[in-house]
């Protein structure tokens, strides 16, 4: 073992044992009521990182318990205070952002400089919501037939439950549990069982920032259906916010509907990556590298169809290609890894059966096409031409390293390609010509749409998909009113004898 891989696991192992291991509720950091626990695995070589309390269905009505109890309180706490401790958040985690970074890194498997960028995106909500959380306007106003008055306020919508994946560890969560706080909720956050220790590094630092207990409950568990079940059923929950695969949002819903509960749905996607034939290709290489690879193309915003106008095709693809062959693998906290492990070898052999079924189809690998042998989860950045529109690959999320390329003929023939996903979440626009730009951005059923830019997320901006993408969105001034409820006030006229 080299003396620096002695230093980095030396760090490693210093930071995974400052990181809560317990559940989160109440203000106390505490064990399963059963005594169970499970691990969480480093993706890019398959061993344990930590071992957590296990939540069980009991622990989960123990957070809402504790989520109920104090939303009164905190909803009638003043919005400086809670803007307050959003910001002192910010600045904790911007201090702390090379241990985040890192534990991201570990848990999840993507590149250090990439951890890096999440921190700065996952911290900005924070800071965001700080901001919004003392301009949540309401109105007052004069009827039309001149006499009664109408008042309209925003209240918070009540105790929430939080569910995220496993592929952007901070960011999930802080998109969901700042504006939570910024409208005064209290909630339950449920992160993925792959992925949870940065939500509960997270949540320490909320406690740090002054959050009152009670406030954010944190319920890491191996048995998801066994925490959503009965809080879903509970009639003390208001709300569900969940972030994740389009079948597992479909379920709660369902079950979000038993007690007509408000949802926010930030679900799969499938995005095109158009670029016609009046584009820079240059920039359009390298923002498709952006919007493929970041995150090792395990991002519901990755472009998932490149459909390229066939003049351009082939000098596209050949740039392309070089440029995503040249890319190195390895675990992320390796500083020349451009590419970290798929999540787990589900993921890795999913990956694989959708590039063996495009080849088989009639698809060429470029460049790529197969698993990188050794420990974790590797596979190779891979671009695959000539792929038949038909194409398993091009109907279904890849969350992989693998761009599948398609041609076009006219701009109507790649709107109509576009739209014939069932997803709608993002999408890109690669052209000179800004009236050609727009026009497409009108027909496309999208809810993002990046004009020449690889990478759209913003915390300013209103993040969210139409079709069987979602409900809702995060970020922006709309992201606030996913927490809060309208309530009218009707009054009569005062001048009235
Ligand atoms: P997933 O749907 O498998 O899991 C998401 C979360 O839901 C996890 O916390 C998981 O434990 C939980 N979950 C799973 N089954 C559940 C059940 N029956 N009841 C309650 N909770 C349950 O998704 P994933 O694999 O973690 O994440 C990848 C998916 O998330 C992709 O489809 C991706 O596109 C999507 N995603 C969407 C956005 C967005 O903003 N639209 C952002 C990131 C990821």
């Amino acid at each position: 073992m080299s003396d620096q891989h002695a230093v980095n696991s030396e760090r490693e192992a210093k930071l995974l044992a400052s990181v809560p291991t317990g559940l989160l509720i109440g203000g106390q950091w505490r064990d399963a009521s059963d005594g169970g626990t499970f691990d969480v695995h480093d993706p890019a070589t398959g061993e344990v990182l930590a071992t957590l309390a296990s939540a069980t269905s009991e622990d989960a009505v123990a957070a809402l318990d504790a989520a109920d109890a104090v939303q009164a309180s905190w909803a009638r706490t003043a919005p400086r205070v809670r803007a307050e401790i959003l910001r002192r958040a910010f600045d904790l985690i911007t201090e702390r952002a090379a241990d985040f970074a890192l534990l991201m890194t570990l848990e999840m498997g993507k590149p250090l400089a990439e951890a890096r960028g999440e921190v700065t995106y996952g911290a900005e909500f924070l800071r965001w919501f700080s901001e919004e959380t003392v301009r949540d306007y309401g109105r007052y106003l004069t009827s039309p037939e001149g006499k009664n008055k109408i008042l309209v306020q925003h209240k918070p919508v009540g105790p929430c439950l939080l569910i995220t994946p496993w592929n952007f560890p901070l960011a999930m969560a802080t998109r969901k549990v700042a504006p939570a706080i910024a409208a005064g909720c209290t909630m339950v956050l449920k992160p993925a069982k792959l992925t949870p220790l940065t939500s509960q590094l997270f949540a320490q630092v909320m406690l740090e920032a002054g959050l009152p207990a009670g406030v954010l409950n944190v319920v890491s568990s191996s048995s998801a259906s066994g925490i959503s079940g009965p809080l879903l059923k509970d009639s003390r929950l208001k709300k569900v916010s969940f972030t994740g695969s389009t079948p597992v949002g479909r379920r709660l819903m369902a079950d979000a509907a038993h007690n007509v509960l408000r949802t926010s749905m930030e679900l799969g996607g499938n995005a095109p990556f158009i670029v016609f034939d009046d584009a820079d290709l240059d920039k359009a290489v390298e923002g498709a590298m952006a919007a493929k690879m970041r995150n090792m193309g395990e991002a519901c915003t990755a472009a998932n169809r490149f459909l390229v106008q066939e003049s351009v095709a082939q000098e596209f693809t050949r740039k392309f290609a070089a440029a995503m062959g040249a890319l190195t693998t390895g675990r992320g906290t390796e500083a020349d890894s451009k590419v970290g492990p798929l999540i787990d070898a589900g993921a890795r052999d999913d990956v694989h059966a959708l590039v063996t079924a495009a080849v088989d189809a009639g698809a060429t690998a470029l460049t790529g096409g197969s698993p990188v042998d050794g420990p974790g989860y590797f596979y190779q950045p891979t671009v695959l031409g000539g792929v038949p529109n038909d194409a398993a690959i091009l109907a279904q999320e890849i969350f992989g390293p693998v761009a599948p390329i398609t041609t076009f003929a006219t701009e109507e023939d790649a709107i109509r390609l576009a739209n014939t996903s069932e997803y709608g979440l993002a999408s890109y626009l690669y052209s000179r010509d800004f009236n050609r730009l727009l026009r497409v951005a009108e027909q496309i059923e999208f809810g993002m749409v990046g004009f020449n830019a690889g990478v759209i997320s913003n915390a300013a901006a209103p993040f969210g998909g139409v079709k069987q993408s979602g409900l809702g969105r995060e970020g922006g001034t709309e992201g606030i009113a996913e927490y809060t409820t309208t309530q009218y006030i009707g009054i009569a006229d005062p001048y009235a004898p």
